[in-house]
């Protein structure tokens, strides 16, 4: 009898066995934890917010470089292309207003982004909070998110730009002389400005100065004919967000001369990329950068002909 039942507690033990075992080889979940990461700029709380990740062909896109030196530095990275880049935004609490730098996708791109909002909700804010939305430049993945299909996705919220941008990109006599290729930029823009222009909400501004107290564009222009980063400073602690003055982190660090065809004068893109790392460098403000891995949250130091990148160092405000 006590052997019988030693047996049957090992046919148990068998059993159970097998059914973990089954249970370990489950296909994997996929996905990732809500994209949202917080970080205290003296007194203001900013948040990066994931709008998800776009595969960049950067072998095939990068100019002023070769794709075997692409190649290299992309090696030298451990990455392969093409490049999952990231978009992302950032949310500002100044303590007395909510602004929003840059609006994400929308549903401009495929299913691989447009999930800022959602992720501004799981960080704890509602989009009817944001009262000021500050855009570095009019390209589809910066404003796509300013609409939530028809509707305005922040219905509080004035959107500002540089009015080079609004006059470029807002122009029908633009869109009609673009070639067939280029229309979609200025659809994109059209699409998610206008509406926030028809509503009395949408407000340009003309070249730099502060926007609101702590925050001041700082004129960029470039990549496009408006482009502008935006400075934040709290209690003598400083960030810049620099919008696409960069795209390619493992490859326009070490080399800034590297240009990519979505710029408008790569040549003056390039200029304003080293200027901004330049002063990043020698006075050690915080970066924060749309196409940087997410958060994008880092600082730079100046090294031989480039520049060395170190990402915010992972912690919990409190
Ligand atoms: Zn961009």
């Amino acid at each position: 009898m006590h052997a019988l039942r030693m047996s049957l507690a090992c046919l148990v033990v068998m059993l159970v066995g097998t059914v973990l075992s089954a249970g370990a080889a489950a296909p994997p979940a996929k996905g990732q934890v809500p994209g949202y990461y917080r970080m205290m700029l003296g007194d203001f709380e900013i948040i990066a917010l994931n709008d998800g990740i776009l595969p960049l062909d950067v072998k095939k896109l990068l100019t002023n470089t070769t794709p075997a030196r692409v190649d290299q530095l992309l090696k030298r990275a451990y990455l392969t292309n093409p490049v999952d880049t990231s978009v992302n935004a950032f949310l500002v609490n100044t303590g007395t207003k909510l602004v929003l730098i840059d609006a994400g996708t929308g549903n401009l791109f495929g299913p691989t982004l447009g999930n800022l909002v959602n992720n501004l909700k799981a960080a704890g804010y509602q989009p009817e909070q944001v009262d000021e939305i500050y855009i570095t430049h009019m390209h589809g993945d910066h404003v796509g998110g300013l609409m939530a299909g028809d509707k305005l996705a922040f219905p509080n919220a004035i959107v500002r730009a540089d009015k080079r941008d609004a006059d470029f990109w807002l122009s029908q006599a633009n869109l009609d002389a673009a070639p067939a290729d280029a229309k979609d930029f200025f659809k994109g823009a059209m699409m998610s400005i206008n509406p926030y222009a028809a509503a009395g909400k949408f407000k340009p501004f003309d070249g730099s100065g502060e926007l609101t107290p702590g925050i001041a564009a700082v004129s960029t222009y470039g990549h496009t004919k408006g482009h502008t980063m935006y400075m934040i400073e709290s209690k003598g602690q400083k960030m810049a967000v620099l919008g696409d003055l960069m795209h390619v982190a493992a490859v326009q660090f070490p080399n800034p001369s590297v240009t990519i065809p979505f710029d408008t004068d790569p040549k003056m893109a390039a200029v304003q990329r080293k200027k901004a790392y330049a002063d990043g460098a020698r006075q050690g403000f915080w970066l924060a950068v749309a196409h940087l891995s997410f958060p994008g949250f880092g600082h730079i130091r100046s090294e031989g002909p480039g520049y060395v990148y170190y990402p915010v160092n992972y912690s919990i405000p409190r």
